[in-house]
């Protein structure tokens, strides 16, 4: 049943690929400033992003696939077709992302109607990850949840415009190259924020599984309902599955994805509360699209930051800086020394996330030293245990607790 959905789809789009070529053979051509600039037409929001990035306003771009629009599913309007047929270069991810596209945008490029490439499959082989597709073996097209990967698209899309209109290509190596920098600087920022993460925290639980590079750039363990596609269904055995992993590693949070039906997350939360545990729900991920073209996630370098933001606050909500060590912690208690009640909570505060690691030697006076005076006053957060009982007035080792 479902062959004939898609063949018939298939027809369909032929058809109209048909008509337009047919119709627009004789023609005018657009005359001003919009007529004279190429025609690029880009299918996903970080692909037209860093074709807007790279070009500027040297060449009129449309980009197909919106907020919330999942790209595994979605199907070509009659506009869509207009655009491809009119358009000099298309740009679209492939390894399968566009599924439904993915026909007719290679047979533009073997007609010549423009110049089309499937950036993906572009990219070296040897730095994709794996993919059994429906349709055979391919790789994982999430290819933009890498920052570093993500430049190898970029090169690709100048390299592309360079050919395609070299009167602008001392602007677009211009472009690429501040792009290319900025790149870099988010590929760091990410780093620098799930390093603050303690490693048996960085277990990222969505949806589809969108995330395998940002997981093996970043150091997360992915996990999902879902395959790599958003087009095969979450059965009831892969909701018990996901259930059973939250449940055995802890995992404190779960994330929803902005092209994704919440549903099947949604019923996962509802099985971990029915094995009377809590799982929260860590927020909204850009998986697949961007988020509103006039919001902080509207740009590829906006939705990205607020991923590993929400990652981050989410699965180390209370986590603080991982260098923060016993030490630390005897600075914060300034004049008070580490004692035995408040060592206690080192392994609790380890849990948390806020002290990374017990430093040894532990925090002793050496033989013979001074007793520290007693003070009074307030303990520090971290450390005060709430009985509000007087702090005695030598030190202990920690390793007598
Ligand atoms: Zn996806």
């Amino acid at each position: 049943m479902r062959g004939c959905i898609k063949g018939s789809l298939w027809l369909s789009l032929s058809a109209l690929l048909a008509l337009f070529l047919s119709a627009c053979a004789g023609a005018p051509v657009v005359a001003g400033e919009e007529g004279s600039k190429l025609r690029v037409v880009a299918t996903t929001g970080p692909i037209g992003d860093a074709v807007r990035a790279v070009a500027g306003d040297a060449v009129a771009l449309r980009v197909l696939l919106g907020p919330g629009i999942d790209p595994h599913t979605y199907v070509a309007t009659e506009s869509d077709i207009r655009a491809f047929q009119r358009a000099d270069v298309i740009f679209y991810n492939g390894l399968h992302l566009e599924a439904q596209l993915e026909r007719v945008l290679r047979q533009l490029g073997q007609r010549g109607v423009a110049t089309v490439v499937a950036i993906g499959e572009t990219l070296p082989a040897e730095k994709l990850l794996g993919w059994e597709a429906e349709t055979g073996k391919t790789h994982d097209p999430h290819i933009w949840h890498d920052a570093q990967l993500w430049k190898e698209a970029v090169r690709t899309i100048r390299d592309t415009l360079i050919v395609a209109d070299p009167a602008h290509a001392e602007g677009y190596r211009a472009n690429a190259s501040a792009y290319l920098a900025q790149l870099d600087a988010l590929d760091a920022y990410i780093r620098d924020r799930a390093a603050t993460l303690p490693p048996e925290r960085r277990i990222l639980v969505t949806a589809h599984d969108a995330f395998g590079y940002f997981g093996r750039a970043y150091g997360f363990e992915v996990e999902a309902i879902q395959g790599i596609s958003s087009a095969t269904e979450a059965s009831a055995a892969d909701i018990q599955a996901l259930t059973s992993l939250v449940l055995e590693r802890n995992v404190p949070a779960i994330f929803v994805e902005t092209t994704i039906a919440p549903r099947t997350i949604e019923a996962v939360r509802a099985a971990v509360r029915a094995a009377g545990r809590e799982v929260t729900l860590g927020g909204e991920l850009y998986s697949d699209a961007l988020g509103a073209p006039d919001g902080p996630t509207g740009t590829y370098l906006g939705m990205m930051r607020h991923n590993i933001d929400t990652i981050v606050a989410a699965l180390g909500a209370r986590a603080a800086s991982p260098r923060t060590t016993v030490t630390d912690l005897a600075e914060k208690a300034g004049p008070y020394p580490i004692l035995p009640y408040m060592a206690r909570y080192v392994p609790v505060l380890e849990g948390r996330g806020e002290v990374a690691t017990l430093r040894t030697p532990p925090l002793l006076p050496a033989a013979g030293a001074r007793p520290v005076e007693r003070r009074t006053g307030p303990l520090p957060r971290a450390a005060y245990d709430g009985s509000r009982r007087a702090v005695p007035s030598r030190h202990l080792p920690i390793a007598e607790v």
